[in-house]
């Protein structure tokens, strides 16, 4: 079963918004065994998505359309698939009473534009929109099935999982089923080199990718279910893990800090960030996890040398012989914190997040210290570009959770 993927909508052609629906519909449907063979992306226009849709079906034999299932005159995407398969739309009053519903619940007048949303092409099934006003459809002909979903992710997400998903199930009986293994502190091409033989492997494939300064090994199986892939990908995880050692950080965990956060929960231990080009990103990437507050202190964003050294504590002679951004500066900073929090950890980054012509751009030194040793790296990002400012800051908040990662762990 080969499927297409089609985004209605003149938005996402005009760049206004990002089109997550495809990335989300891929990954679920490859999850499923069915695979996607192309993405389409078409205007709100009835003659091109008839077009489209022709094409679609002469190389595959189920299409899926997001967007264009709202009350507006420009929303046809239930109207062109009803007429490309010859169907007639009849009005549901079951589905009016939801909409009205819908409507009532928040205390808004149903405007009248609404009605067309419960119009239903013939023979079709029905898919309940619990977030929205607009049904989904499935429509079957000839062997060709169509699927149409409202546009909004929030709308769309929860669609597919309670309906689609199930429905497609019946035509699968294989499902893949994919693991990520997620490393720190070693580069692509080094990280394939230690594993180069299990590359070649074809039923659990391994294979290497680079993400935001870090590199990444996705393992993916085909099976019956998912029991039977996690035991076929079992031994091969287990081998990576131990080729890799330390540099493995997580699998299936979405961070560095996600992976710090838990090691520093499980040891009941707090930490304290000193930043400087990095403007209070470590703090920001820490608090986004849930529970922070149980191991999280503080975060001083110490821009400006004064702060360095009235709030750090930072020696006025350390500044002035090295500067602000040198090891010595940022052994400080990490110690200064982790004695005002009272943290078991103190972590501070001092660097050149640029863009600008100086050599140092991309230069970042970050220290932890654990109150009896502190260690600190010089990290050269190498990147000096017009660009290279999320790119230094991004990778060096990083680099400072990995470095708080290895000290908790030598401990
Ligand atoms: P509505 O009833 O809200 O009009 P709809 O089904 O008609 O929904 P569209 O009008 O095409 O959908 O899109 C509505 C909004 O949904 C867009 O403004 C956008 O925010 C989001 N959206 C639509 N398509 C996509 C997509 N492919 N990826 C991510 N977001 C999308």
């Amino acid at each position: 079963m080969n499927c297409e993927l089609i985004s209605v909508g003149t938005e996402i052609l005009l760049g206004d918004i990002l089109n997550t629906n495809v990335q989300y519909l891929s990954k679920a449907l490859a999850n499923l065994g069915i695979g996607v063979t192309h993405h389409s992306t078409v205007g709100d226009n009835k003659q091109r998505l008839l077009d489209t849709l022709e094409t679609a079906f002469t190389r595959c034999d189920i299409v899926i359309l997001t967007g264009g299932l709202g009350p507006t005159p420009d929303d046809l995407t239930k109207e062109t698939c009803a007429e490309y398969f010859g169907k007639d739309l009849y009005p549901d009053d079951r589905i009016l009473e939801e909409i009205e519903s819908y409507f009532r619940l928040k205390n808004i007048k149903m405007p009248e534009s609404n009605k067309k949303q419960a119009l239903v092409p013939e023979d079709s099934i029905v898919l309940k929109n619990n977030n929205g006003t607009a049904p989904g459809f499935i429509m079957e002909k000839d062997g060709k099935i169509i699927i149409i979903l409202p546009g909004p992710p929030k709308e769309m997400v929860p669609m597919y999982c309670e309906s689609v998903e199930p429905y497609l199930r019946k035509f699968t009986n294989e499902i893949i089923f994919s693991k990520t293994i997620r490393t720190f502190g070693i580069g692509e091409s080094a990280m394939s080199e230690l594993v180069e033989d299990l590359l070649e492997g074809s039923n659990p494939t391994v294979a290497p990718y680079a993400k935001s300064g870090e590199a990444l090994l996705r393992v993916t199986a085909k099976a019956e279910n998912e029991a039977e892939a996690e035991k076929l990908m079992a031994p091969v995880v287990a081998e990576i893990e131990k080729r890799l050692g330390r540099y493995v950080y997580g699998i299936d965990c979405n961070s560095i800090e996600e992976a710090t956060a838990r090691l520093l929960t499980e040891r009941k231990q707090t930490v304290a960030f000193a930043e400087s080009c990095t403007g209070g990103l470590c703090a920001k990437r820490l608090t986004d996890i849930s529970g922070a507050s149980e191991i999280f202190h503080c975060g001083v964003v110490s821009y400006s040398n004064d702060i360095k050294h009235k709030v750090l504590g930072v020696k006025a002679e350390t500044l002035d012989k090295y500067t602000a951004v040198s090891e010595q500066t940022a052994k400080e900073m990490a110690e200064g914190v982790r004695l005002i929090a009272d943290a078991t950890y103190g972590v501070s980054i001092t660097g050149y997040a640029g863009p600008g012509s100086e050599k140092e751009v991309g230069t970042i030194y970050i220290a932890v210290t654990d109150g009896k040793k502190t260690a600190v790296k010089e990290l050269l990002t190498g990147h000096r570009g017009d660009n290279c400012r999320d790119y230094n800051r991004h990778v060096a908040a990083s680099n400072a959770f990995n470095q708080l990662r290895m000290m908790i762990l030598s401990e």
